[in-house]
């Protein structure tokens, strides 16, 4: 014990850094991958505007902006894969023996492993069998957040706050650019061959926001309707006749948080509140500005008190632990299972329970430019404010993935 306090603090710190990569170091001798990851990570990151995503796809597509596409995707992944290699390396030694925390760095690991190959200009294998092992790279990839999610909140009192957020951060705005470089790779070589509508890679150009609404409130409703028996009603006003440009998995991953929170919120106090009149229904309003679009979700779900507003968009922040204690009591038992549905990772996940749906909606509205902002009235409910530039043009130069 005396003889730990002595070390001194600077050497304590590279020490335990030292023993966090060991311990999630892989069972087999990886020498070869590890001088790669080095030189990997210590390569600057190349930004490409979204722009830039939207020109290589630009129709008629042709075998240059094809390739070009594709040679960014070889070239730029393993540099910022390496990155987040590193980045799992750095975190404090127990954090990194997680069981949930190991296996999203594994799979890091080993997706730099496949995809380095085809990096350098003589690299062996032609785009077909890149664009095949990028699909299994994005198909892998696709529920990490959610295992993340679980390891940090097993790992909440082995980490300082503002660490395990500034590592949450870096970490889910690499991943948007990470996924968003090798899907439209992967979205132009299938365009080469088929007509696509509105779309430009994973772009739509028109995008209908009251179409993808009805389509998320539709899935949420299902999940509601699973988790309570009962779903509100939602009603759907102002600018419905509105197009515009975005990435719709963007879109469609922002509403679908935001409506579980609203719909869980709306049906809870309802039931707490004992009534039996139907449930208040969900208002989301279209607005279509110049440089904006607004979509505005206003539920009456008690909303949130001032002492708790200030931590919603915190990770890992959640009141369903609360929600199920309440439920122990109450002799219909109605939400027993929220936890439970919490735990799993069902078809498209769960209601809610990880305290990630606002950090990450908000994250993505970010993404390009936009914002969220929540305002409570307790006591009523909540209105939540999305605001979306338009990708088009003269907007998309400027904006760097
Ligand atoms: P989760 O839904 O997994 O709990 P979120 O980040 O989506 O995580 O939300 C965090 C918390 O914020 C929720 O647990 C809930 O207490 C509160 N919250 C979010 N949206 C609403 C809303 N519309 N009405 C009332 N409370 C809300
Ligand atoms: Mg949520």
């Amino acid at each position: 014990m005396l003889r730990f306090i002595s070390i001194p603090n600077k050497f304590r710190i590279r020490q335990v850094r030292f023993i966090a990569s060991k311990a999630i170091e892989r069972p087999h001798s990886q020498a070869f991958y590890d001088d790669k990851i080095t030189t990997f990570a210590s390569k600057p990151v190349k930004p490409v505007t979204l722009k830039q995503l939207v020109r290589f796809g630009q129709p008629p597509l042709s075998n240059e902006s094809l390739q070009a596409c594709t040679e960014y995707a070889r070239t730029e992944l393993p540099v910022r894969l390496a990155r987040r290699v590193r980045a799992f390396q750095s975190l404090p030694f127990i954090v990194g023996t997680n069981p949930y925390i190991k296996e999203i760095y594994s799979l890091y690991y080993d997706s730099f492993e496949s995809l380095v190959k085809y990096a350098s200009p003589n690299a062996t294998g032609d785009d077909i069998e890149f664009t095949e092992k990028l699909k299994d790279f994005v198909e892998r990839h696709s529920d990490n957040i959610p295992t993340l999610a679980r390891g940090f909140l097993e790992c909440k009192q082995y980490m300082n706050s503002q660490d395990m957020a500034r590592f949450l951060d870096d970490m889910i705005q690499a991943r948007i650019g990470i996924r968003l470089i090798a899907e439209q790779a992967i979205a132009l070589m299938h365009q080469k061959d088929s007509k696509t509508g509105g779309y430009i890679g994973i772009i739509d150009t028109q995008i209908k926001p009251d179409q993808l609404i009805k389509q998320c409130a539709d899935f949420v409703g299902e999940l509601c309707e699973f988790n309570y028996g009962e779903s509100p009603e939602v009603i759907i006003d102002g600018h419905i006749d509105t197009k515009f440009t975005y990435v719709p998995v963007h879109l469609e991953y922002i509403l679908t948080e935001l409506l579980k929170n609203s719909y869980r919120a709306t049906v809870e106090h309802h039931k707490k509140m004992g009534r039996t009149t139907s449930l208040p229904p969900i208002q989301i309003t279209i607005s279509q500005g110049l440089e904006d679009i607004s979509i505005r979700i206003r539920d009456q779900g008690n909303g949130i008190s001032d002492d708790d507003l200030h931590k919603v968009f915190e990770y890992s922040y959640t009141t369903v632990s609360k929600a199920a204690e309440d439920a122990e009591n109450d002799p219909s038992n109605i939400f027993r299972n929220i936890t439970e549905m919490a735990m799993q990772s069902g078809v498209g996940g769960p209601l809610a329970g990880l305290g990630f749906g606002l950090p990450l909606a908000r994250m993505y509205a970010r993404y390009f430019g936009g914002s969220l902002t929540l305002v409570s009235m307790w006591g009523f409910g909540c209105d939540v404010f999305l605001k979306l530039r338009h990708i088009d043009d003269s907007m998309a130069e400027g904006l760097e993935i």
